[in-house]
């Protein structure tokens, strides 16, 4: 699977925190969302439950200091006044795209301006990996889940049903266990844009690997929906490797713990989990600092990952590459916002400043990218065989 999906349906922190986004937010929403957002954005290491994976340790490493932090909040709590409230006219905004146009982008990029790439990534970029994506009618995943007379389909990944019975978990997670995979071009291009010295984070709602695997490195990724790199116990959270609980599970065991008897999860996010706490500490330092996001491979659907590409300041260019548009502004929105900026992508509308669509297989569209920016070469350098 390529994404694992916490979205409902309960809330987590951060679906309150994103709440902001949405268009009904009101001055005691953004009240509620500073506090919260202070404390999932600038907190240290969750005391328990959360993730305790390296990623989280290396975050606390990381450059990102309190201080920044903060400075980080501010300026997100500024560019969400500018956007919703409308502080601040868009005359004020600075131009940055020549043209709004892919050339326009690549312009930009190689200006030498554009130096903190941001990219979003959703099941997209793996589907040519050969990952289906489970959202994707025809994928026949639930489908083929029938059998073990689920209540609901995806109480496969749901945590309370999971305590209760995880062996349908296990059984899918068989049939789609990372490790069977390769990257894809488009994966590469994402390694390309680091070392190339612009990308400022990777965000994944992918669960499959294969951002190691292309070898962009840990410190650079933001998990959102969590890894199967990493497992836990439920009960007494003993980590366990990727290696033996995908043993346990090409054995057909459903992986338990020799301290407790406890199940072992990999790291994924199930529905009614909450989100790593990378993502609410990084986000809130990152998306500020974002001069150029780009968006890749998802549909914009799942919160809180959607309402991300709202927390880039209100002059960043955001470059869509997708097979079909996304995260367009709802035009009931739209008119309560006075079509301004902010509330999604506004690609079909006329005043649109900044955002761009290269519509196709994101596969192709980074192709496309790498050749006009003249890295084309360099890309298929980093790429192990074949195209
Ligand atoms: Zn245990």
């Amino acid at each position: 699977m390529a994404e694992s999906s916490p979205s409902k349906p309960d809330k987590t922190s951060a679906e309150k925190s994103e709440d902001l986004q949405d268009s009904e937010s009101t001055e005691g929403e953004l009240a509620k969302d500073k506090t919260e957002g202070a404390v999932g954005g600038v907190r240290k290491k969750e005391p328990s439950g959360g993730s305790k994976n390296d990623d989280d340790d290396e975050c606390d490493n990381n450059d990102e200091g309190d201080e920044e932090d903060k400075d980080g909040f501010m300026q997100m709590l500024q560019n969400f006044l500018m956007n919703k409230l409308h502080i601040g006219g868009k005359e004020d905004i600075p131009k940055v795209l020549d043209e709004v146009s892919v050339e326009g982008i690549v312009k930009y990029i190689l200006s030498g301006q554009c130096k903190n790439i941001v990219t979003m990534a959703g099941a997209g970029i793996s589907t040519s990996a050969g990952i289906p994506d489970f959202r994707s009618p025809g994928s026949g995943l639930y489908a083929n889940l029938e059998k073990y007379n689920l209540p609901f389909p995806e109480a496969v990944f749901d945590i309370e049903y999971f305590k209760s019975n995880p062996k349908p978990f296990y059984v899918l997670a068989k049939e789609l266990y990372p490790g069977t995979f390769n990257p894809t071009p488009c994966h590469w291009f994402i390694r390309l844009l680091h070392e190339k010295g612009l990308l400022l984070r990777h965000y994944t709602q992918n669960v499959d690997t294969l951002e190691h695997v292309a070898g962009i490195p840990a410190e650079k990724l933001v998990e959102a929906h969590g890894t199967f790199r990493t497992a836990h116990c439920i009960e007494c959270r003993k980590e366990y490797s990727q290696e033996w609980v995908k043993e346990e599970i090409f054995k057909d065991n459903v992986p338990t713990c020799l301290e407790c008897s406890g199940i072992v999860k990999p790291d994924i996010v199930f529905f009614r989990e909450s989100l790593p706490s990378r993502y609410f500490k990084l986000m809130h330092s990152d998306f500020p600092k974002c001069d150029l996001l780009i968006i890749l491979g998802t549909s914009l659907t799942v919160q809180p990952f959607a309402s991300l590409i709202d927390n880039v300041p209100s002059s960043c260019p955001r470059l869509l590459i997708n097979r079909e548009k996304a995260g367009k502004i709802d035009p009931m929105v739209a008119l309560l916002q006075g079509m301004s900026g902010g509330g999604g992508l506004a690609l079909d509308s006329s005043s649109n400043y900044r955002d761009v669509a290269l519509l196709g297989d994101c596969d192709d569209g980074c192709m496309k990218l790498a050749e006009q920016l003249g890295w084309k070469e360099d890309l298929l350098k980093l790429m192990p065989s074949k195209l």
